[in-house]
Formats: C-alpha cells, sequence, structure tokens
C-alpha cells in the first residue's frame, strides 16, 4: 500500500512535473511562434506605411528596392528589384538604408514644402491650383525664385568659354496638353488602341501637369541632344551646377527611382544648400526627400 502510495504520489508528482513541462512547452512555444509572426508576418510600422502607400506610390517604392543594385539596366522587371532590394541591403549605408526604408507621401510633401523641393513625376503630378511664379527669362519663361541663379550660372559659364543656351524650360499646362496630344495622335498608329497609345505617349512626353517644366524649376540645355554628355558644356554642368543650386536631374543610375531614361540636357533647380547636399550622398530628389522626412 505505502509503496503504492508512494507510487501514486511520485506518479502525482511526475504528471505534475509532466503538466508544468507542458504548460511551460506550450507557454514557451506559444511565444515563439507568436514571436515569429510578429517578427516576421506583421508589417513594421515602416513597412505598414510603405504598404498603405503603395497603391499611390508603387513605382517609388519598387524603386527604392533597385537602388541597392550596382549596376542597373533599365528593363529589368520591378519584381525582381524586391528580392534584390533584401539581398543587398546590407550593402548599403546606414544613413541612405533609412531615407530608403520610407516612402514620403508626395503629395502631402508637396503641399507644405519649400517651393524648390517640390516632386512633380509621373505619379506625382502638380497639385491643384498650383500657381508658380513664372516670369521671362532670355527667350523662355522660368520660375522666379531660380532666375538670377540660372543667370549667374549661365554668365559664369560663359566667362569659361561654356556656352549654355536654353532649348526649353518652363510649360504651360496647356502646352503639356497639345504637346502630349500629338504625341498621343502619332501613337495611334503604333497602338491598337486610345488606351496604349496614351500609355505609350506618356513614355515620351509627360502628360499634363506630370512634368517638370510645369513647375518653371526646370531646364533643358542646348538642343536636347543625347549626345551632350559628352560636350564640355555638360561637364562644366555636371561639376558645378550644385553651386548654383540646379541638379542633374534625370541621371543614368538613378533612372529606375524616377522613371525617366537618361537625360543629360534636364537641369532643376532646388537651391544651393540642397544640391550641395544631394550630390554629396548621392542621392536623387526622391531618395533625398526621403532622406529628409526620415
Ligand atoms: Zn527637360
Amino acid at each position: 500500500m505505502k509503496k503504492t502510495k508512494q507510487h501514486f504520489k511520485t506518479t502525482k508528482k511526475s504528471s505534475k512535473k509532466v503538466l508544468f513541462t507542458s504548460i511551460a512547452v506550450v507557454l514557451v512555444g506559444g511565444i515563439s511562434i507568436g514571436s515569429y509572426f510578429v517578427f516576421n508576418s506583421n508589417p513594421s510600422p515602416s513597412q505598414k506605411q510603405s504598404l498603405n502607400e503603395s497603391n499611390s506610390d508603387s513605382n517609388l517604392s519598387l524603386s527604392q528596392g533597385q537602388a541597392s543594385r550596382g549596376s542597373i539596366n533599365d528593363s529589368q522587371e520591378n519584381t525582381e528589384a524586391i528580392s534584390v532590394s533584401k539581398v543587398k541591403s546590407s550593402e548599403l549605408t546606414s544613413e541612405i538604408k533609412n531615407s530608403l526604408s520610407q516612402n514620403t507621401n508626395f503629395e502631402l510633401w508637396n503641399q507644405n514644402c519649400e517651393p524648390n523641393l517640390i516632386v512633380v513625376n509621373k505619379d506625382n503630378p502638380l497639385p491643384k491650383g498650383y500657381q508658380g511664379d513664372i516670369v521671362n527669362f532670355k527667350e523662355v519663361q522660368v520660375s522666379n525664385i531660380m532666375k538670377d541663379n540660372l543667370y549667374r550660372m549661365i554668365n559664369d559659364a560663359s566667362k569659361e568659354g561654356i556656352n549654355l543656351w536654353i532649348s526649353s524650360a518652363y510649360r504651360s499646362l496647356e502646352r503639356q496638353e497639345t504637346l502630349y496630344n500629338k504625341e498621343v495622335e502619332s501613337q495611334r498608329k503604333n497602338a491598337c488602341n486610345l488606351e496604349e497609345a496614351k500609355r505609350l505617349a506618356s513614355n515620351v512626353v509627360a502628360e499634363p501637369g506630370k512634368s517638370e517644366h510645369n513647375t518653371g524649376l526646370a531646364v533643358d540645355f542646348n538642343g536636347v541632344r543625347d549626345d551632350f554628355f559628352k560636350s564640355k558644356e555638360y561637364n562644366w554642368l555636371e561639376k558645378n551646377s550644385a553651386k548654383y543650386g540646379f541638379i542633374l536631374r534625370y541621371r543614368k543610375e538613378k533612372s529606375h527611382i524616377t522613371n525617366i531614361v537618361f537625360e543629360p540636357w534636364h537641369f532643376r533647380y532646388v537651391g544651393e544648400e540642397h544640391a550641395k547636399i544631394m550630390n554629396e550622398k548621392d542621392l536623387c530628389l526622391e531618395e533625398y526627400i526621403n532622406f529628409l522626412n526620415n
């Protein structure tokens, strides 16, 4: 009996042990599984933000992933970019990494930013009712906020034997519409329907309100030539334009972010201070605004 009792007690103890161990295992397991989901499945606040904004900003968020790549092939698929970004993100500097982890809502940004930092691209049209302070400049029109710097830049360049002339600067929405419609008409020959024609046209001419030229803050130099990058004028601009607050807006190595191919002739005014930092940190405008908002 004693033995049985003892045995019973032991068994009871063992049962308690087993029960305790089981609870512990379940708890630990539960916590681990919970943690797994918290850390692996649930988006972090910043991930959530990028997911929420992915509809309005999909090109940018996908493209930012691509920023980690050493060499860029413009035709590469966006889906590939996502996985590549995960693999190579460790190669980025922490500063840039932080700036890439956040997607600015450019629509909101454009409502309150310094006028020289407005972001206008395929996904972010000019805010409704936007009134740039547009003034005459030689044969074209530009934003008043960059007029003096543009004048100084062209003047200083000419003192060094560099002849800069402006092919295109401010374009009104009406002008942009005319250019765009003309391109749609011409694309209709290649396209099966109007939607397709519009899509093809928008690769060549920005839709009204989606061109930086609509802001008055962009200038195209010396005849919009593909080989402009081989010229001494381009070389001079590349070295000196930031001193006057201009950036080469559509660089080859950033085309996966801007969604615009290399345009060696297109310069954008952002102000001296910003242009300097963007060059130092190797950031295009979209990246720089993310960096500022981080
Ligand atoms: Zn341009």
